[in-house]
């Protein structure tokens, strides 16, 4: 599953909010524009679902491999034994 977050931020003001429809978004985007004639964008972000939490506990890509990337002595290399028999 994947969600999409609309950050929109003004240029000219402190004015910041975050969407998860591209609509809403717009409409904020809009309405600070025409009513304050402040330089308004946004940034759309695809967040596949679990990977903001996993990524902050992380620190680094989300990636379960990368979750005890900082401490390699806990989790050293195994052998491959679970693939002993996948020869080709
Ligand atoms: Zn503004």
């Amino acid at each position: 599953m994947k969600r999409t977050r609309v950050t929109v931020t003004c240029a000219d003001c402190s004015m910041e909010s975050t969407h998860e429809k591209l609509s809403d978004a717009r409409v904020v985007l809009d309405d600070h524009e025409s009513t304050t004639d402040h330089d308004v964008t946004w940034e759309i972000e695809a967040l596949a679902a679990g990977v903001t939490r996993a990524g902050a506990d992380a620190g680094v890509c989300g990636r379960p491999e990368c979750a005890n990337a900082d401490s390699p002595l806990v989790d050293p290399p195994r052998p491959d034994t679970s693939k002993g028999r996948d020869e080709r």
